[in-house]
């Protein structure tokens, strides 16, 4: 599902955020991909989303090399992907609803299918009863479940989560992940880039740590390692 080769890359300004980056990602797999603040998480999976494109080496998602996409190609490949971040990114004059249903216009989707399809996947996220509330009227929490409804009402075939859980107390953390779990059993794959040790531990899932850009361990059923620089 996702394959990188070889994957190196620097920064206009010199720093080398990935060196030599060898990852395999099945089908249906939950990868946490952990380290410190700088050390590469974010950079890698935008390369999976392509927000940038790998000095060296080769990037495949979903079978596609994306490693050279061109960028009439990038909006098609996202639309197969979730992504969600920290900050929600949610349109703040917006209701739960709109902010769902805008993301399902803008690839074209009809209002009857919109209207159907908008209850299911506020139910998943458990948010059936808040369609009408703006994000400011929503805790952390729901806003990010706001987040994670729309990365996936389009069904993609990965989720990408970059510190989903960076603004959420343990507990809430705790719920969120377990959102992503449920997901990821019902068919996404789904990688999370993270520091938050409490939640992977917790959760016992493959664990890829990046240290200084390089991935220093891959591990089934992983718990949160330190390394030298932490
Ligand atoms: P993480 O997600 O693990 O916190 P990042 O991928 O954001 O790490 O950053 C990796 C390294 O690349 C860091 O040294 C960071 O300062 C640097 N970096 C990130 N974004 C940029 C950018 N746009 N320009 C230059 N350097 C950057």
């Amino acid at each position: 599902m996702i394959q990188l080769h070889n994957v190196s890359f620097t920064y206009p300004n010199g720093t080398e955020a990935l060196r030599n980056i060898n990852l395999r990602i099945e089908k249906g797999e939950f990868v946490f991909l952990v380290g410190p603040t700088g050390t590469g998480k974010s950079t890698l999976l935008k390369l999976l989303y392509c927000a940038e494109y790998p000095t060296e080496g080769r990037v495949i998602v979903a079978g596609r090399d994306v490693s050279r996409l061109s960028p009439k190609e990038v909006p098609l490949l996202r639309r197969r992907l979730g992504i969600i971040f920290q900050d929600f990114r949610l349109i703040p004059t917006r209701t739960v609803w709109e902010n769902i249903a805008f993301a399902l216009k803008a690839i074209g989707m009809g209002r009857k299918e919109i209207c159907r399809k908008l209850p299911e996947v506020l139910e998943i996220v458990g948010l059936s009863d808040k369609a009408h509330a703006y994000p400011a009227q929503l805790s952390g929490g729901e806003q990010q479940r706001v987040a994670i409804a729309r990365a996936i009402v389009n069904n993609p075939i990965i989720l990408l989560a970059d510190e989903p859980t960076g603004n959420l107390d343990p507990e809430t953390s705790l719920e969120i992940v377990d959102l992503l779990a449920r997901i990821n059993l019902m068919g996404t794959t789904v990688l999370t880039a993270t520091h938050d040790k409490y939640i992977v531990d917790k959760m016992r899932k493959r664990v890829v740590t990046l240290q200084n850009g390089r991935i220093v361990s891959d591990r089934e059923r992983g718990t949160y390692e330190h390394y030298a620089s932490e």
